[in-house]
């Protein structure tokens, strides 16, 4: 049966239930179970965290100053101090979120790459719909320069260089490494360069721009070449299958064991020896 699936605009963008997102997706990768419990309303999803607020936030003023402005006046609470000397002022979490706004604001070439130059057609959170293996998926691109073919994801990251154990690649890498393997960010431009490539029909060349809450911010423009494009299209296909019976047909998945939600369903059945853990 085809499904009439909404047309997909800033209001209800965020409340549409019809559209897979990359971040879904992630999350069923994690547990199929958990996720299709919060799909069917049986499970609460992750609260949103300061980390996600302090995102938003820089990225809002990149986008314009009335998106700016809208996030200071929904999450004032969060955002701003009430009481004592720093009344009215942005809280110490969310002051560092000023800095890397500086940081890349007077940086030329990010300006420049961010923005677009005078003629370039750029779209700031432009939405995407299409279809992936058979899902219908939507996407918000932070900045899709249309001119001239490519599009931007900006990061915020604790930093780019330290050093961080990946799981993934079972070794330490830079952190920037780390959050593109680890967050499957990978995953995510591929993604994204497929539904441009429908929506646009033709190809959109990935970057990732990273700025650090770091003190003195760090910033780079990271070109996501097509080598880890490929490790992410890997990773799309090889959860796509499982994912859409879920997600469209409804089949119940087994669940990853480890999460908040098979924890809480978790019952012990018999005893295990210690190798039986080691491969749990
Ligand atoms: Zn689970």
């Amino acid at each position: 049966m085809e499904m009439e699936l909404p047309i997909l605009t800033e209001k209800n963008y965020y409340d549409d239930v019809f559209y897979m997102s990359n971040s879904r997706f992630k999350e069923y990768i994690a547990c199929p179970l958990r996720q299709q419990a919060i799909d069917l309303g049986f499970w609460k999803g992750k609260k949103s965290t300061d980390a996600l607020l302090l995102g938003n936030y820089v990225h809002s003023y990149f986008e314009s100053e009335e998106a700016h402005a809208k996030i200071l006046d929904e999450n004032g609470a969060e955002l701003v101090s009430n009481r004592g000397a720093t009344k009215g002022k942005l809280k110490t979490a969310f002051k560092i979120a000023d800095t890397m706004i500086k940081t890349l604001e007077k940086d030329e070439l990010f300006n420049a790459f961010y923005h677009g130059t005078e003629d370039d057609i750029v779209i700031k959170e432009a939405i995407l719909t299409g279809e992936l293996e058979g899902i219908p998926f939507k996407a918000k691109v932070d900045s899709l320069n249309i001119s001239k073919a490519y599009f931007v994801d900006l990061k915020t990251m604790e930093s780019i260089r330290k050093e961080a154990y990946s799981p993934t690649l079972k070794t330490y890498t830079k952190q920037a490494i780390y959050n593109i393997v680890e967050y499957s960010y990978h995953m995510q431009m591929y993604v994204y360069r497929e539904l441009l490539m429908q929506q646009y029909g033709y190809e959109f060349t990935p970057y990732i721009v990273a700025v650090s809450k770091e003190g003195v911010p760090d910033k780079e423009i990271l070109a996501i070449t097509d080598d880890i494009l490929e490790v992410g299209r890997e990773q799309f296909e090889a959860h796509a299958e499982l994912i859409r019976e879920v997600f469209l047909d409804g089949a119940t998945p087994d669940g990853c064991g480890h999460c908040d939600f098979c924890l809480t369903h978790k019952k012990l059945e018999r005893a295990i020896t210690l190798d039986e853990l080691l491969e749990k």
